[in-house]
Formats: structure tokens, C-alpha cells, sequence
């Protein structure tokens, strides 16, 4: 039977700490760390996300400067507006809520954030620095399952780690933490033959595919760490819609170790990563030590 990887309690422990650490921040710099998250469009997986992150950067004292564009804003009015708040000096994190609507070019977009304001850390110059081993803002979502583990001290260290998903959002920049934690790492994505076979040599495996319950037990060594990223909503045969990860979790659950649950797990990890993140750039803007 595997013991929980209690995401959600960790990321409790962690806002409470950031929320002592902002106040007295604050104190010293004469005003909170800001955070602008920018939202196109009505999409409502998006527009709780983000009510999620708005939510959260309260909590901690981190002010809102969020915005919410109509579907049909056009690429240059919101390069616009990236620009003025990278000028904005209360404002220390940007970040884009994806995805955006079709006309738009989410990566054109992106690029525009200046790089210490990158609150999301998928400029390319922040991808660069995690290549690199260089200090920087790290995605958050990759950066919450480090977080997490390192909680729980599951030491990545020489052990086989087998990331299913290769996004620039959460497969390829977790695959490189990984590696800078010691452990070996393999990457496995759609085309990957065999996947069970490749799965099934993970002592940490971690999903981040999108697929609801893709992995089984047939497809996870007896102990193994499994991390599961997605988020998946399915309708079940009631009519009611419910969440779930990439990770059949019942059946999963006698042959892991360690074991994520969906929700309560990467999820709000991830929320406080970019907190942790936003607080990060404020120490950084204002040569504040933490
Ligand atoms: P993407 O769609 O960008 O990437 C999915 C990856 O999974 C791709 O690399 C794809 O391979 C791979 N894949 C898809 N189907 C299969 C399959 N059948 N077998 C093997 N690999 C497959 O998704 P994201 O990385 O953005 O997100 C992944 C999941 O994580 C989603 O459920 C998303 O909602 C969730 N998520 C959760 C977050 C959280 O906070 N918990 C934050 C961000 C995302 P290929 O490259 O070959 O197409």
C-alpha cells in the first residue's frame, strides 16, 4: 500500500510560511511583492485557475495587478500590455493563463515577459538558466513536484526517473530538475515504444500527459514513487463530472510506495510555487535578502 504525497497539505505549510516572510518583507521594501496574471478569453478551466492563483496571492499578501481580455483581443494590444508591466515597478511576476484563444501565438507572447519578472519561468532565457544549472525562475509546476518530494526527502539521487510527457510546461523542464537532482531520467511522449515496458523501470515515475487513467499497474515497478501530474475531467456513468489524473490511483495505489492523489496533489503545488516565485523576483528587484 503506498502512503500519500500530500500536496495539499504541504502547499497549506508553505503559503502560511511565505505569508510571515511577505509581511515582513513588505515592512522593509515599503510595499508588497505584485503579481499580474493575464487571462484571454472565457475558457472556464482557465478562469478558475486563475480566480485559484488570485485567491492564493492574497492569502499571503501578494497584490493582484491580474487582467481579463475579451477572446478577440488581437496580439499587439496584449504585447502592449506586457510591455507597460514590465515598466510597472509594483509589479515583480507576469504570467500568461494558458491556453490562448487560436489567433493568438501563446510563444511571441511569452517571450515579450522580461525575464526576472517571468513568474511562470518559461522564458526562454529562464529555460536556459535550469539547462544551464544557473539560478533563475523555475516553471512552477516541475518546481512543485521537486518541492514535493524533497518534503517527503525522497532523495532523486541514482534513482531511474521516468517522465511520461514532454511539454515545455511541465515534461522537459521537470526531466532536467531531475537530472540536477541526480537521478537517472529517461523521457517517454507519445511516440515512446513500449510504454508500459519503459514505465515499468521507474523507481520515481511522473505523469504529465493528459490522458485520464492511462497508467495501470501492469505499467509501475512494486514500490515505485509515482507523481501524478494530470489533471483530467472526466463525466462518470452517474452524469457527474469529476477530476482525475493520468494515474488510475485505485488500482495504482497497492503497488506504489508513494502516491499523488488528483486533486490534492501537483495542483496546489504549483499555486505556490508561483508565489514563491513572484516573492522570489521582489527579493531579487529589490536586493532583499529572504
Ligand atoms: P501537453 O498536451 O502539452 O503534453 C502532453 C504530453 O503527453 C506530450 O508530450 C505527449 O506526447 C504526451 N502524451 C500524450 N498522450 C500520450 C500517450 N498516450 N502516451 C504517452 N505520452 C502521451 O500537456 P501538458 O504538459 O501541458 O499537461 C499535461 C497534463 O498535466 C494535463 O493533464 C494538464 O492538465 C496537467 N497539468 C497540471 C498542472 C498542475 O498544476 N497539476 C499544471 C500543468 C499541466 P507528444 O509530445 O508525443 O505529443
Amino acid at each position: 500500500m503506498a502512503d500519500l504525497l500530500d500536496g495539499k497539505a504541504l502547499a497549506t505549510r508553505l503559503q502560511l510560511e511565505l505569508s510571515e516572510q511577505v509581511k515582513t518583507l513588505a515592512m522593509r521594501a515599503g510595499r508588497p511583492p505584485g503579481l499580474a496574471v493575464l487571462m484571454v478569453g472565457d475558457n472556464p478551466a482557465s478562469a478558475a485557475y486563475v480566480r485559484g492563483k488570485e485567491t492564493a496571492c492574497s492569502r499571503v499578501g501578494i497584490a493582484s495587478y491580474g487582467k481579463h481580455f475579451p477572446t478577440d483581443t488581437s496580439q499587439a494590444e496584449l504585447k502592449q500590455v506586457i510591455q507597460s508591466l514590465n515598466q510597472d515597478d509594483r509589479v515583480d511576476g507576469i504570467l500568461v493563463q494558458l491556453p490562448l484563444p487560436d489567433h493568438l501565438d501563446a510563444v511571441a507572447l511569452l517571450n515579450q515577459i522580461a525575464p526576472d519578472k517571468d513568474a511562470d519561468g518559461l522564458h526562454p532565457t529562464n529555460l536556459g538558466r535550469l539547462v544551464r544549472g544557473e539560478p533563475g525562475l523555475r516553471s512552477c509546476t516541475p518546481a512543485g513536484v521537486m518541492r514535493l518530494l524533497a518534503d517527503y526527502q525522497l532523495d532523486p539521487k541514482g534513482q531511474h526517473a521516468v517522465v511520461i510527457g514532454r511539454s515545455i510546461l511541465v515534461g522537459k523542464p521537470l526531466a532536467l530538475m531531475l537530472l540536477e537532482a541526480n537521478a537517472t531520467v529517461t523521457i517517454a511522449h507519445s511516440r515512446t515504444a513500449d510504454l508500459a515496458a519503459v514505465a515499468r523501470t521507474a523507481d520515481i515515475l511522473v505523469t504529465a500527459i493528459g490522458q485520464p487513467k492511462l497508467v495501470t499497474p501492469d505499467m509501475v515497478k512494486p514500490g515505485a514513487i509515482v507523481v501524478d501530474v494530470g489533471i483530467n475531467r472526466i463525466t462518470q456513468t452517474t452524469g457527474k463530472s469529476q477530476l482525475v489524473g493520468d494515474v488510475d490511483f485505485e488500482a495504482v495505489y497497492p503497488v506504489a510506495s508513494w502516491i499523488t492523489p488528483v486533486p490534492g496533489g501537483i495542483g496546489p503545488m504549483t499555486v505556490t510555487m508561483l508565489l514563491h516565485n513572484t516573492v522570489w523576483s521582489y527579493c531579487q528587484r529589490l536586493n532583499l535578502a529572504p
